[in-house]
């Protein structure tokens, strides 16, 4: 692998454009903005390019959108050049991917890694963002790009004594290059979202005694993994554009036709023949719209939520534990939902336990193990923990961004994050964040959200450049009335009412706001299209 060996003096510390992140956005703003001629350099605090599929190395990683889709789209030639292997693929080829994209376009000889962006600091008379990283360089630049990702600030395990246990821990977005063999060992792991259903199965095939520590049960669907299946392969393989496009002006990134089939005004037997349907084909997008009226309102959304728990009832032996696996506390889809091979079936082994937290807290980790509140001791070798991220803003807040007037975005963000189109936010001029709050990002297939926001800001860098300005920033009335409808649109949803990381919920202290757009992949693009078609309404330049 070909990793950049140049020295820090080689590097100019004056470019045009700083790209914060390697990660698959970051890759793609590199070719982008080089392919227009702009000088860039970008840093990543990991020691290769990958970004999530980098860090999350835990057992049974894998991408819950499928590869058909999860793919870039934007070079028929790159495409050509790739084959998935399965539906789902893994961490390690998903990590290969990214390699090879960044090999593909010869990307690496401008990123520098193991470079963290501590600073950036707008000056005003410069007219420049002036970078400070870890490795102690100065940068100075015309524009910054966060591409530093909704889902890379992980969440610390904020539980009293976690410094003091003897034995092993493992944070699942931070997990060991080498793997971890659990053989043998008596394993705990803390948390239930996405990362701890997919982990939990294989640990449980090597550990001889697995805890699960369950503060809130997720809906989880089986993936069914396999070889892609030929009716998404078919549509691909008979017209790659159009199947492209059609991803692009989808609701979620995916290019399936929304239904127009109402929940609560179908009969039982539709009901039972859309959510089989849905349920078979192993799919977040058509489980998250087995009806159109599921994420508006509750009695269409419980029609869901009772058929996903019917299949917990059907697979977990204990009525106890399935019960305590059958979440209750939010409508399905407000918390995003996980794809699982065996997940429930788990449970049914005679050396794994679940502990649900809502009746047995825990009340400290002890030097050999976890202390419930009931007065019961456990011990373990080893503890995993599965808490997950300090989402969307997390990443961006945890570098100190001073904008104009010094007001620094962790201020300007504390009551929530505040943008225009979730690309830029008032007070940082010239600072676009990629697949930010207040933009489709999480909620959709984000390889279609990252390259609609890479095209988006290298045209506009370009149209910048041709124009004679130098500097763009959001209007306070284009920033508050998209905030607004930002709003409005989750307000209508039952998205609101669930404690969920799209809400900041997880995170003690984040203020409850919903991060990203729900209005849709297609009508979020047409805004941002508009913008432009109407000479970048509602940003000024200069
Ligand atoms: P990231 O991949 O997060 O990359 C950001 C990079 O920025 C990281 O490498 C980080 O080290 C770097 N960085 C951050 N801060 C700094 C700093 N201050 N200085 C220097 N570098 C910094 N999305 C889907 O659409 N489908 C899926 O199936 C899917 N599965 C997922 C599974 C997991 C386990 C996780 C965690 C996320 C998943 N996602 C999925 C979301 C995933 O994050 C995106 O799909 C995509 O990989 C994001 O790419 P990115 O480049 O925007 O950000």
């Amino acid at each position: 692998m070909q990793r950049n060996t140049r020295g820090a003096a080689a590097r100019p510390a004056d470019v045009d454009v700083v790209v914060v992140g390697a990660g698959f956005a970051g890759l793609y703003l590199l070719h982008k903005l080089r392919g227009l001629g702009f000088s860039v350099r970008v840093l990543e605090a990991a020691s290769d390019v990958g970004g999530t599929w980098y860090w999350n190395r835990y057992p049974g990683a894998r991408c819950d959108i499928p590869t058909t889709d999860y793919t870039f789209g934007f070079d028929p030639a790159l495409e050509q050049a790739w084959r998935w292997s399965e539906k789902y693929a893994t961490q390690p080829e998903i990590l290969r991917y990214a390699q090879f994209v960044a090999e593909f376009y010869d990307l690496r000889r401008d990123i520098d890694f193991d470079t963290r962006v501590e600073a950036a600091l707008w000056d005003e008379a410069d007219g420049r963002w002036h970078l400070r990283t870890s490795t102690d360089e100065h940068i100075r630049c015309r524009f910054t790009i966060m591409a530093t990702g909704c889902l890379s600030q992980p969440k610390a395990p904020e539980i009293t004594g976690a410094d003091r246990f003897q034995g092993a821990t493992y944070l699942t977005s931070r997990w060991p290059q080498g793997g971890v063999d659990f053989t043998g060992k008596r394993v705990a792991v803390i948390g239930t979202g996405s990362s701890g259903i997919q982990s939990i199965p294989i640990i449980a095939r090597q550990a001889s005694q697995l805890t699960v520590f369950q503060r809130t049960p997720n809906f989880s669907i089986p993936a069914g993994n396999g070889p892609v299946r030929e009716e998404r392969l078919a549509p691909l393989r008979a017209d790659r554009a159009a199947y492209r496009q059609a991803a692009r002006l989808s609701r979620a990134g995916v290019p399936l036709e929304p239904t127009q089939v109402y929940g609560r005004y179908s009969p039982p037997e539709v009901r039972a023949e859309r959510f089989e349907a849905a349920w078979q084909t192993g799919e977040l997008i058509p489980i998250l719209s087995v009806f159109a009226d599921q994420i508006l309102f509750k009695d269409a959304n419980e029609i869901v939520c009772e058929k996903v728990r019917e299949k917990i009832r059907a697979v977990v032996h204990d009525p106890e534990t399935a019960e305590a696996l059958s979440p209750r506390d939010h409508a399905f889809g407000t918390k995003r939902p996980c794809l699982d091979t065996g997940y429930y079936a788990t449970f049914n082994l005679p050396h794994v336990r679940l502990v649900d937290l809502r009746k047995t807290p825990i009340e400290r980790i002890t030097e050999g193990g976890i202390a419930l509140s009931g007065g019961e001791s456990l011990t373990f070798d080893a503890i995993v923990y599965a808490t997950g991220f300090d989402a969307m803003t997390g990443a961006l807040v945890a570098v100190d961004i001073t904008g104009r007037d010094g007001l620094t975005l962790k201020d300007k963000w504390a009551p929530g994050p505040s943008t225009y189109l979730g690309l830029m936010s008032r007070g940082f001029p010239n600072l676009f964040t990629i697949t930010g709050p207040g933009s489709p990002s999480v909620l959709s297939n984000m390889m279609v959200s990252i390259e609609q926001h890479v095209e988006w800001v290298a045209d506009c860098l370009a149209a910048l450049r041709a124009q004679g300005h130098t500097r763009i920033e959001p209007t306070a009335a284009a920033e508050a009335g998209w905030v607004q409808h930002a709003n409005d649109c989750a307000d209508i949803t039952l998205y609101p009412s669930a404690n969920s990381w799209y809400m900041g919920a997880n995170v003690p202290g984040k203020p409850r706001v919903f991060l990203p757009y729900v209005g849709g992949v297609d009508a979020y693009r047409r805004a941002c299209d508009e913008v432009v078609a109407r000479d970048y309404l509602g940003f000024e330049r200069s």
